[in-house]
Order: C-alpha cells, then sequence, then structure tokens
C-alpha cells in the first residue's frame, strides 16, 4: 500500500516459462542452446550477466561452445548454492571469480524478507557474495561505484556491534538480531531487511523464445537505435511452475500448499535484492530501516506510560465512572485509540523507511492499562477497608473479618478472643490540648500498640477513640496478656496528658472476652461481652485490663 514507484530503468530479466520449455522441449536444456542464449545477450552488450541456472553438469550437445562463452565473458555472473545440499557453479565461473551464491533465506512463517548481502566463508575471515551482491556491485563498479566499510569510533562500535558499508548514496547497516519485529532472528553473515518494490512483477522482462526470436514488446525498448540489453544488467532464470525455485513473500497471499500462484519465482526476489542495491547506491531509494535497540526500549516504555497514564486519567473522572457501562466503553475506546494511533504511526513510519514494532509496542499499551485498572481497583479497595487516620482497618472491614476468621476458628475447633480497647479520659485531652494533637495522640498510640501484634491478629477502628483487636486461634491467657502489654506499652509512650486523673500521661485500658467459636454461638455476642469488660476496666480505675467469659445477651424484652 505504498504510492506507485517507476520502473528499475536498469534491470531486464529474461524469462524460461513454461512455454519456452514446450518449444525447445528439453528440460534441462542443452548446453547448446543456452550457448546461444548467451551469445545473443551478450551481443548486445549488457553491463553484467546473471545467470540464475544451476548447471554444472553438461547437458548433451554444446559442451566446448558454452565452455568457450564462460572463458569469454567476464560480465558473466554465474549461481550456486551453498547452504543445505551444494550446488557448484560452473568450473570456469569459479575459477575466475564469477560466482554469487542465490540461497535465501526465510522467516519462520516461510517468507522472504530479507535479503543475504554476503556470508562468511567458514573457517576465514573472508566473505562471499550472493548472486544480487555480485551482480550489483559488478553493475556499479562501471559508474564508479565501490563499497566501502563505514568506519566508526572506538566507542561507537562498543554498543554497535553490527558492520556498515556504504555504497554511492547510501549506507547499509547489517541486520541484527532484535531489528524491528524481529526477535533473536538467525542474523548470520551480512544481510540486509528486503525493501521490496511495490510492484512485485514490474520489471523489463521478456521471455526466453521471444529474446531469442527477436520479438521485442515495444514498451522494453528505451532508445530505437540501440539493443535493449545495452548497457543493463540482465538476469535469467526460470520462471515456469514445474521447474525453479517458487518462494513466499510478502506479495503472497495464501500461503497453502498447493497455491502455487501466489509465489514468486526466485530469480524475481534476486531481481528485487538487486534492484534495492543499485536503486540505493544511485538514487538513494530508501532502505527499510530500524530504530537502534535503544530508541525501541524508549519507544515500548512509552507506550506502557501512555497506556497507565491515559486510564490512570480515566478511571479518575468522576463523572465517566459512576457506571460500568461508560467505564467499560471508555476502556474500548482508548484501547482502540492506541491501536488505530499506533498502525498510524507504524504506517506513516513504513512509507518513510522505517519499520517500526507495532505489537510489541501495542502489548506494552494494553497490558499498562489493564495493570493500571488492577492498581486503582486495588486503591479503591484499601480506600473502602481503611481508616484515613490511623490507617489500619476500619469498622466495616473488621466486621467483615470477624465472620471470616470465625468459621476458620470453628472449623478448626480454636479459641477466638476480642480485645476492645479505649484511650482513658481523652475527651479532656481534646478539650485541653485540641483536636490536632488529639489526632497525633491516636496516631501514636495505634503504632505503638500494632507493635505488639502479631501478623495474625487484626487491629481496627471500631469507634472514635476505641480499638478494637481480633486474635485468632487465642486463648484468655493469651489475650490477657497481649491486652496487659498494651497498657503497659501506651504508658510507656509517655504522652504528656495533664488533666487526666488517672495518670500524668496517656493510659488505654481493654476489655478481653474469649470463646470457643461454635456455628451457635454470634460473633456480635463476643464484642457486646467485650465491650462489658472494657466497662469494667473503666470502672475499676482505668489503665488496666478486665476479662470477661462470652455470655448470650439477655433477650431484649
Ligand atoms: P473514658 O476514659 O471514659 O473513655 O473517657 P473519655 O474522655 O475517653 O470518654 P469518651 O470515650 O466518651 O470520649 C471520646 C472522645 O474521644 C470524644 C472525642 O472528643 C474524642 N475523639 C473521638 N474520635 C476522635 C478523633 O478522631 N480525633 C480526636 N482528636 N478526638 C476524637
Ligand atoms: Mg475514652
Ligand atoms: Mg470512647
Amino acid at each position: 500500500m505504498r504510492s506507485r514507484e517507476v520502473k528499475d530503468p536498469d534491470i531486464v530479466v529474461i524469462t524460461i516459462d513454461e512455454e519456452d520449455l514446450q518449444e525447445f522441449g528439453q528440460w534441462p536444456f542443452s548446453d547448446k542452446l543456452l550457448a546461444q542464449l548467451l551469445n545473443k545477450v551478450k551481443a548486445q552488450e549488457p553491463r553484467v550477466i546473471g545467470l540464475n541456472l544451476f548447471r554444472n553438469l553438461p547437458v548433451e550437445t554444446g559442451k566446448s561452445e558454452l565452455e568457450e562463452i564462460y572463458r569469454t565473458t567476464p560480465n558473466l555472473i554465474g549461481a550456486k548454492r551453498t547452504v543445505g545440499i551444494e550446488i557448484a557453479p560452473p568450473k570456469i565461473l569459479e575459477e575466475s571469480g564469477q560466482v554469487g551464491f542465490s540461497d535465501v533465506i526465510a522467516d519462520p512463517d516461510g517468507t522472504i524478507r530479507r535479503a543475504l548481502v554476503s556470508i562468511n566463508i567458514q573457517g576465514t575471515d573472508l566473505a562471499e557474495n550472493s548472486l544480487s551482491t555480485q551482480l550489483a556491485l559488478t553493475f556499479l563498479e562501471k559508474d564508479g561505484i565501490l563499497p566501502e566499510e563505514v568506519q566508526k569510533s572506538r566507542w561507537w562500535s562498543l554498543f554497535d556491534k553490527r558492520k556498515y558499508f556504504r555504497l554511492g548514496k547510501s549506507v547499509f547497516a547489517q541486520l541484527s538480531r532484535n531489528d524491528g519485529g524481529y526477535v533473536r532472528v538467525d542474523h548470520g553473515g551480512f544481510q540486509l531487511l528486503l525493501n521490496y518494490r511495490i510492484d512485485p512483477y514490474n520489471f523489463d522482462m521478456i521471455s526466453m523464445r521471444n529474446f531469442m526470436e527477436g520479438n521485442i514488446p515495444p514498451r522494453l525498448v528505451r532508445d530505437v537505435n540501440q539493443p535493449i540489453l545495452k548497457d543493463r544488467l540482465v538476469l535469467i532464470g526460470v520462471v515456469s511452475d514445474s521447474s525453479g525455485a517458487r518462494l513466499y513473500t510478502p506479495f503472497s497471499k495464501n500461503k497453502s500448499e498447493d497455491n502455487k500462484g501466489s509465489t514468486m519465482p526466485g530469480v524475481f526476489v534476486h531481481a528485487h535484492a538487486t534492484s534495492q542495491l543499485v536503486r540505493a547506491a544511485k538514487d538513494g531509494r530508501p532502505l527499510l530501516r530500524v530504530w537502534p535497540q535503544e530508541a525501541e526500549w524508549f519507544w515500548l516504555f512509552g507506550w506502557a506510560i501512555a497506556g497507565a497514564g491515559i486510564r490512570w486519567y480515566l478511571l479518575n473522572i468522576e463523572t465517566l465512572n459512576r457506571r460500568v457501562l461508560t467505564q467499560n466503553a471508555c476502556l474500548g475506546g482508548v484501547l482502540a485509540a492506541g491501536a488505530i494511533a499506533l498502525v498510524g504511526f507504524g504506517y506513516s513510519s513504513f512509507l518513510i523507511g522505517f519499520w517500526v514494532p507495532m505489537v510489541s509496542a501495542y502489548a506494552a499499551f494494553f497490558l499498562a492499562a489493564m495493570v493500571m485498572g488492577s492498581y486503582h481497583n486495588h486503591e479503591l479497595q484499601k480506600l473502602a477497608t481503611l481508616d484515613g487516620l490511623t490507617q489500619i482497618a476500619n469498622r466495616r472491614y473488621f466486621e467483615e473479618y470477624l465472620y471470616k476468621i470465625w468459621w476458620k476458628c470453628e472449623r478448626e475447633k480454636r479459641p477466638i478472643s476480642l480485645i476492645m480497647c479505649d484511650i482513658d479520659h481523652f475527651k479532656l485531652y481534646n478539650d485541653h490540648y485540641g483536636h490536632q494533637l488529639g489526632d497525633r495522640c491516636l496516631q501514636q498510640v495505634v503504632a505503638s500498640i500494632q507493635q505488639t501484634l502479631r501478623t495474625s491478629d487484626l487491629m481496627a477502628r471500631y469507634g472514635g477513640e476505641e480499638f478494637v483487636i481480633i486474635l485468632p486461634k487465642t486463648d484468655k491467657g493469651g489475650a490477657c496478656h497481649v491486652a496487659n502489654r498494651i497498657c503497659q506499652t501506651v504508658a510507656e509512650l509517655q504522652l504528656k496528658h495533664d488533666k487526666s486523673p488517672t495518670s500524668p500521661h496517656i493510659t488505654v485500658s481493654c476489655g478481653v472476652s474469649s470463646v470457643e467459636a461454635h456455628s451457635q454461638l454470634s460473633p456480635v455476642e463476643l464484642i457486646a461481652s467485650a465491650d462489658k469488660a472494657l466497662y469494667v476496666a473503666k470502672a475499676e480505675g482505668r489503665n488496666r485490663t478486665s476479662f470477661r467469659p462470652y455470655q448470650n445477651l439477655p433477650p431484649l424484652v
């Protein structure tokens, strides 16, 4: 879906299709026929000829004629295959270095999205070029364009291990393992992201029989005074369905086995790769570029921040969150808007030659929005169960928790105890010191009491300056011990209370009650019993604890 591109003016593909095979009646056709074809091509003085056919065995007849051509055509490049089953190139071409490998490298889904520029020869520092590289370099040499390695400064090469080379107007960067959307891809050799031309078959092309017979389609003629191949780059390859490689490319629509129509003959993949090099070097046609790894991290991080931030903002708009429906509609809207923005940005980047990771960015956006939602919920939950002033559980949570723990103790046949705790003469404290200091005093008392408790105990604010503590699996003795310790700890805080008739410092009184939890009994009455015990402790002179066993309340009549 990119805007159109003009045809590559330098490349001509001579195709060998099904009808050619029928006309010439033999496959692989004889050396003689191939020699005739090459002679005809050669006569038109192309700059370079790429022969994307694998033939290293003679096919009778005409062996010597073909060998003669190999020997006398320095601008002819043959193909070989190096990975997997090796197919050697014609010997004569190999000896003069006129070969390139035509192996391609596919993504895990079988699609060719990368071009191999060169590979390292095993066990050496040397590299050998692919057919397309070899063709492009030979072609560009005549324009005086030679590849040169880009030297990196020492500190830069610490961060960036990839190699770069400059060719004419462009700098080519070696693919590395996490480029663009790739994760840990096999990035051996020197690979490039293939930036296919917009139209898969928009090359000057002519079938072998038409070429041999001189049937030149008028659209191929650029200059009536010159043969069509003059000074151009010629690629010869098989395009028939029955012979020759066919490859999946991003142009393939349907990747089922039997759908060969949407595959691309290997020779065209090489034509695209060659064209990419030539056009980038000569015209500066954009390559497919990716951001540096660090920039990709920023990008992902930015999307995560955006997802979390927007969700947070929405969750805090009061009017939106009154109804679950509007809340969900908003969330859906945000997720859709994020997707649209991302696709829009990714597409426009692609148009100017950048491959931006999209799936991972959207995942970051989506997950961050979700996590922010749960975090917000968690915060709400906390608000609903915590007391604002003292940051301990509120009465609502206390009651809920007491029922839960009651059942648990009942099942395990364990006792449960309750301590009701009230600050002595706190009204006088407030009257004397003011409510602000009263609040601070409350906080300090709570903090000190909490330090005396185990993690399994729950302390809650029951009323103004009254606290209740649930002690699961604790009997009378244990609970009284804890209550005494509470009185002692608060007294030891030595918070001044000049108006208290009990002590010059803040003190508390505790009422304790205990019971063997049972379904016939009621937690409400345990609270009432502890409350009564507290009343007794107050009456007996404060700054002390008092115990009262669980008692059924008298009926309310
Ligand atoms: P007693 O020893 O009998 O408990 O005497 P008391 O003065 O503590 O009596 P009471 O329990 O009736 O008094 C409760 C006082 O606690 C009333 C109010 O001034 C104070 N109070 C309740 N909640 C708060 C609060 O959140 N902040 C402050 N500063 N004071 C509070
Ligand atoms: Mg009090
Ligand atoms: Mg009170």
